[in-house]
């Protein structure tokens, strides 16, 4: 049996790996010079290669295509993964949110580590062939390279979504499926950096901890929240809340959000505090007297969204005033302009529709074959999960692609 692999990412090389380990004759074709470019680029630059939970927890964490993935994650689950990395000469280490690294904290490791065991089974990868063009012929396929076709048995597309597209993934497997009947959700930043209408430049850089961001839709519905770690970009919102959040609003309209400077603290609770901080320094311009409650750059961004004058004199500030100022502590406003371009964005939503395709990852339209990563409509948040999706979508493509084998590939 003879199988062409198209993309060596990881849900390629995962999928080349088991298929060749089952005894298959297995080509892999990567477009790039190399192999894993977007896996050397993941975990800036550590590569979190899973997350070391239960599958519910891990389903829990995916955002589009939950259902679908859930005999995938059970069949080959992140503890699968650890296993097969270790035993191949990789050593792992859990941190923080059951993030799994390589021990070494480089990606390249991984890279290095299913390449070699691609070679161990055989695998013959083919790099700088980019495939323009599948064609089902009779109960097989041919597989178009600019220079020449290849015929096999079946074909696993692991082209991946068009984030990052530097690093070879753009969308060509969104081409092959439609080409083949497939349809194709479309597919939209997610995990991406939220530009807002508000001018932030003068917060560039700045992060902060411990802070709520919500999102409305235009009909003024929550849709989304996260509370943790945000950081401030020339043209808008980043940093792990900010990217949670929008891999949640990527679809919808008019969005604005509510930025929480204190979630601790209820409004009754602010507001004692603003009272007593504004009661121990009367005599001073307001801006030193809230500079305790936040950094410089925000306490004057925030006294100027309050309306109040940095240099008013706090006990001249008015009641009106003091609750703009709570408000805009509890409820700094932002409005979305866009999301950040797929450049920028961690990961694609959107994709192969789900419906198109088997829990074993086989097209319905065309028997033998797979789609296997991110070039499914499928996403999940940050911490290992997508990776995750990758390797155990890649594995069930090639389990089930090569029953009739009846090897044990595991
Ligand atoms: C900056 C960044 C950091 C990330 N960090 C993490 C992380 O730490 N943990 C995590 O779980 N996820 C992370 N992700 C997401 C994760 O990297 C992806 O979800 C995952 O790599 C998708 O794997 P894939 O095999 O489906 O696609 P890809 O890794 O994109 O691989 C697709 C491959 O197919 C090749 N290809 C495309 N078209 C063709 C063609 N026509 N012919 C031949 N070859 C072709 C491409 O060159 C590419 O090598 C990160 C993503 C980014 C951008």
């Amino acid at each position: 049996m003879k199988i062409v692999v198209i993309g060596g990412g990881a849900g390629g090389m995962m999928s080349a790996i088991y298929a060749a380990r089952a005894g298959a004759e297995v080509i892999l074709l990567e477009k790039n010079e190399k192999l894993g470019k977007k896996i050397y680029i993941t975990g800036k630059g550590r590569c979190n290669v899973t997350n070391d939970c239960d599958v519910e927890d891990f389903l829990s964490n995916v955002v589009h295509g939950a259902k679908f993935l859930r005999s995938a994650l059970y069949t080959y689950t992140p503890a699968h993964t650890m296993e097969m990395l270790e035993n191949a000469g990789l050593p792992l280490v859990t941190e923080r949110g059951n993030r799994v690294f390589p021990l070494s904290q480089k990606s390249n490791d991984v890279i290095k580590t299913l390449a070699n065991e691609m070679q161990k089974a055989g695998v013959d990868v083919r790099l700088k062939t980019e495939i323009k063009e599948i064609r089902v012929d009779g109960n097989s396929f041919r597989v178009y390279t600019p220079w020449e076709n290849i015929a096999c048995d079946k074909v696993i597309v692991a082209t991946g979504g068009v984030s990052y597209p530097s690093t070879g993934s753009t969308g060509d497997g969104y081409k092959f499926a439609k080409d083949l009947g497939h349809k194709v959700v479309g597919p939209v930043p997610a995990l991406a950096p939220l530009q807002t209408v508000e001018d932030v430049k003068c917060l560039e850089g700045l992060s902060l901890k411990n802070v709520r961001l919500t999102a409305y839709n235009g009909n003024g519905k929550e849709i989304a929240d996260d509370f943790g770690e945000m950081l401030f970009t020339g043209r808008g919102l980043s940093g792990p809340i900010a990217l949670t959040v929008s891999s949640f609003i990527n679809r919808a309209e008019k969005v604005r959000f509510e930025l929480d400077l204190k979630p601790a603290l209820d409004e009754n609770k602010l507001e004692a505090r603003i009272l007593r901080d504004f009661e121990e320094r009367k005599n001073l311009d307001v801006k030193n007297a809230t500079r305790a409650l936040m950094p410089e750059r925000l306490n004057a961004y925030v006294l100027k969204v309050a309306g109040i004058p940095e240099n008013k004199k706090v006990n001249s500030v008015t009641k009106e005033e003091r609750g703009r100022l709570l408000k805009a502590l509890k409820n700094l406003p932002f409005t979305l302009k866009r999301l950040a371009p797929f450049e920028e964005a961690i990961v694609t939503a959107g994709g192969v529709d789900t419906k198109d395709v088997t829990p074993h990852m086989e097209s319905k339209h065309h028997k033998g074959l797979y789609f296997v990563g991110e070039v499914l409509d499928v996403d999940a948040l940050t911490g290992g999960f997508n990776l995750q999706i990758a390797f155990a979508t890649g594995y069930m493509a090639a389990k089930h692609a090569t029953k009739e084998l009846g090897e044990d590939n595991d």
